[in-house]
């Protein structure tokens, strides 16, 4: 079994190497890159690659260095043709990412379109070698290169690949999958505070959210960085300083003033209806908190933003029971 990950590790190797090696005489794929402000030495700290726009080119590759066709349509590599028995290239015609773990070992592979076609992204399927919540993308550079103080959670590629190429060597992603349990453990381990920097959109918000929620659970109190009217990380800083961005962190929020940051967004407070709606918003999350000297901060601060008796709040925090502070 270990002998099959091991030949598993190394067609994705042969799998990457032919990738970058494409990109390298591709003008296409390296001008795309080019323009997103990557250059060529993030191209190599990332083993950035190439898929060309043909049906078998890497079918063709793999089969000329004797692999067998099973094993790359088990890494999803290569998929069977329904017509008849021949096979055809899984990533075609996109920038590709691998996704390398702690050990340095290929797990899999993530390609982007150059264009706005759709998909916009394809990632590997799970494989024997690939279990993707078990995984963060730049791991393996984080490992390597971070000081351990921080971790930053993002969402894509691209944003790790942004925030590596300009010195900022502790960004992780999870992919646009949902944070699992395992994942916020790897966070854990890999960053004494962990920040959340997850897209602005609708979706980030909510990505968020869930992500605080796991990360509780694993005793981790993540703080979330604000990028303003920046779409997410690579974003940001396509247009705004290095400085700028530590700026961000320097201003996270901690997860309750964040939450409640959010839904004063959400709710009109300048109204009744809303006033109440978000402060119930807020009870439920000061319930939540273990520190009976957080809740009553929390207690004291949301009353005087609000200008709602503490006790009133108190009773809709504690319920009728009488409060052990
Ligand atoms: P870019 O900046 O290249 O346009 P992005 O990383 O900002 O891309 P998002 O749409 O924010 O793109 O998605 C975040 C991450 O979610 C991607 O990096 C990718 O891993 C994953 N993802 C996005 N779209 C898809 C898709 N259609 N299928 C699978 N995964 C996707
Ligand atoms: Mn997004
Ligand atoms: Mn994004
Ligand atoms: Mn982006």
């Amino acid at each position: 079994l270990i002998d099959e990950k091991n030949k598993f590790y190394e067609i994705n190797k042969e799998t990457a190497r032919f990738f970058f090696s494409n990109l390298t005489k591709n003008e296409s794929g390296l001008n795309y890159l080019y323009n997103r402000k990557i250059n060529n030495k993030t191209i190599k700290q990332f083993g950035l690659g190439y898929s060309l726009n043909k049906w078998d080119d890497l079918y063709k590759y793999l089969k000329f260095r004797g692999y067998k066709e099973a094993d790359a349509q088990k890494l999803g590599l290569i998929g069977k043709k329904s017509s008849n028995d021949g096979y055809y290239d899984k990533f075609r015609n996109r920038i590709m990412f691998p996704i390398i773990d702690t050990k340095g070992r290929v797990i899999g592979f993530g390609g982007r379109v150059l264009d706005n076609s759709m998909p916009k992204y394809l990632n590997s399927q799970e494989t024997p070698v690939f279990n993707k919540g078990e995984h963060l993308y730049g791991l393996n550079l984080v490992n390597k290169f971070s000081d351990k103080k921080r971790i930053i959670l993002v969402e894509g590629y691209m944003d790790v690949i942004a925030l590596f190429s300009k010195g900022i060597n502790c960004g992780v992603a999870s992919l646009g999958t949902a944070l699992t349990e395992r994942q916020a453990k790897l966070l854990k381990r890999y960053g004494e505070n962990v920040y959340i920097c997850y897209d602005s959109d609708q979706a980030g918000i909510n990505a968020t959210d869930r992500a605080i929620e796991v990360l509780l659970k694993e005793e981790i109190e993540p703080k979330i960085i604000n990028l303003g009217d920046y779409k997410d990380p690579d974003d940001f800083l396509k247009e705004n300083s290095v400085d700028q961005f530590e700026k961000t962190i320097n201003e996270s929020f901690n997860h309750i003033d964040y939450r409640i940051h959010i839904n004063k967004k959400k709710y009109n407070i300048d109204e009744a209806e809303g006033k109440i709606k978000f402060t119930i918003e807020i009870a439920k999350i000061i319930k939540r908190l273990k520190s009976p000297i957080e809740k009553d901060v929390y207690i004291e601060k949301i009353s005087k933003e609000m200008n709602i008796s503490k006790e009133a709040i108190e009773k809709e925090v504690f319920g009728n029971t009488i409060k052990h502070i």
